[in-house]
């Protein structure tokens, strides 16, 4: 290859992502934010309203102290600052779910700050810009009633329903980092208890801010917003398709334009919905119905206490205390009650080491082989912990255990009923009918015999082996070993 100056060409641009999450969820409150009516969703359209959520001239909003606990403690969970006061604003806009015309939001003083969540092997620390409250609006029906097909129809049952606004720093590098962040955030509240994060019913949102600019460069590329993606799986899709389309803009001297963007997961794109409204545009005030929202120490103080353990500290922990791999307790802490479940058994076992080794050499393996998620497994943990006692205390050999996992798998049963079901069977502990089996195995292996009482004491394992095999697997190891010794010696 020439190197000389006249044959140089610019090397071909390459660009690098630049990503930002905002995540809108609902808190588990049973009343809204600004008023007494019910959250419960699935209700009759219309049913769960009044003045204040309607926004009647001249209804007044009341905080919901419980919103308040619930966003502080998830704010907190995402290691932000709580800010002492912060302001409730009106978000002026119209549209037909909005009957007062704005939004009650927190603008310039939201609730927490500078808060982050770590990603990936290497724990990359992902920015958290700002944990704000404010008020869900309501909902445009367009099927379900009579004339879906000329009219559309407005559901305020979810207008009031109190939310936190989650939004990253432009920290994220690529869409699997994207999915990892919103993976991690969604077990973080998990664990908070503040929200079920059910997508499909729309208490987790997600909106995915994304530009590209030349790699190496500092300032910003004019970002698209992809609005209203229903899953991780498809924000991850739709940001991979959305950085392409950038690329391919501006490698054609085009220009990308700042917009918000729906993606079909149909066809696999994005498309233009609307050209994105300044944040000026919505004209944000301080709410004159609401006092400033202070959260004291001592309130502060008391939320804290509410603070369960966390999914990266508990898997820590896991790890130490009952010495399972990174990667099993990463799978046993996907949800806090699977994680409860599996101490609350290990915990009950004899040994909970026993368990938590059968969990992992035992259960993992059949739940991978059939492609299963550890939710799906047949075996409850409370199960595995009743299998570990019955090899713990001697009464089934690890044969007949891997035997009734087996059994569990094919009748998709928990151990406990199976284990009913097989008659109840214990390893065989009957010393006359083990003693006539090691005697036949010693009669059949003369030169074994004769290297063990020549001083080879490793020779014990063979014939332990041949006497398991020959019981298959029934048999009471420690037996084994004792009425074999006796009878070599
Ligand atoms: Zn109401």
């Amino acid at each position: 290859m020439s190197t000389s100056a006249d044959t140089t060409v610019a090397a071909p641009t390459t660009y690098e992502p630049v990503i930002g999450l905002e995540v809108h969820v609902q808190l588990l409150t049973a009343s809204k934010i600004f008023c007494s009516c019910s959250t419960r969703f699935g209700a009759a359209p219309n049913t769960n309203v009044c003045p204040v959520c309607l926004g009647m001239p001249g209804a007044l909003p009341v905080l919901n102290r419980k919103a308040v606990e619930f966003a502080t403690l998830a704010a907190m969970a995402l290691n932000c600052r709580i800010n002492e006061t912060s302001i409730f604003a009106r978000k002026n806009y119209f549209y037909p779910d909005l009957p007062k015309g704005y939004q009650i939001s927190q603008y310039d003083k939201p609730l927490a700050e500078h808060g982050f969540i770590e990603v990936g092997s290497d724990k990359k620390k992902i920015g958290i810009t700002r944990v704000h409250l404010e008020e869900d609006a309501g909902k445009s029906l367009h099927e379900g009633f009579p004339d879906a097909d000329k009219k559309t129809a407005i559901d305020l049952n979810r207008t009031g329903v109190p939310l936190i606004e989650i939004v990253s720093e432009p920290d994220i590098a690529t869409p699997d980092e994207a999915y990892e962040y919103l993976t991690r955030l969604k077990e973080i509240i998990l664990y908070t208890g503040v929200s079920d994060c059910n997508m499909e019913e729309g208490s987790l949102r997600c909106d995915a801010n994304v530009s590209v600019r030349p790699r190496g460069r500092k300032e910003l590329g004019t970002k698209a917003e992809i609005k209203n993606v229903n899953s991780f799986r498809f924000i991850r899709e739709a940001l991979i398709y959305e950085i392409k389309r950038q690329v391919e803009v501006i490698d054609a001297g085009g220009k990308i334009v700042q917009e918000t963007r729906l993606y079909n997961s149909h066809e696999g794109k994005t498309y233009s919905m609307r050209s994105k409204e300044q944040a000026h545009d919505y004209r944000y005030f301080p709410e004159p119905d609401l006092l400033p929202l202070v959260v004291d120490e001592k309130w502060k103080a008391e939320i804290t206490k509410t603070l369960p353990e966390l999914p990266e500290a508990r898997r820590a922990r896991l790890v130490k205390e009952y010495g399972i791999t990174e990667y099993d307790a990463q799978v046993l802490t996907v949800s806090k009650s699977l994680a409860d479940q599996f101490e609350a058994a290990a915990k009950a076992a004899k040994n909970p080491k026993r368990v938590a080794n059968l969990v992992q050499g035992e259960l993992m393996g059949r739940l991978k082989a059939r492609g299963a998620e550890i939710e799906q497994s047949p075996i409850s943990m409370k199960g595995m912990a009743a299998s570990a006692d019955l090899v713990e205390s001697g009464a089934i050999s690890g044969k007949m255990l891997k035997d009734l996992y087996d059994l569990c798998f094919e009748r998709n049963k928990d151990f406990p009923e199976v284990y009913d079901e097989e008659g109840r069977p214990q390893q065989s502990t009957d010393t006359s009918a083990l003693e006539k089996i090691i005697d036949d195995i010693i009669a059949a292996n003369p030169k074994q015999l004769e290297q063990y009482r020549a001083g080879k004491k490793t020779m014990l394992g063979f014939f332990v082996g041949q006497v398991m095999k020959a019981s298959k697997g029934q048999a009471n190891p420690q037996l084994v070993n004792e009425l074999l010794i006796k009878k070599l010696e």
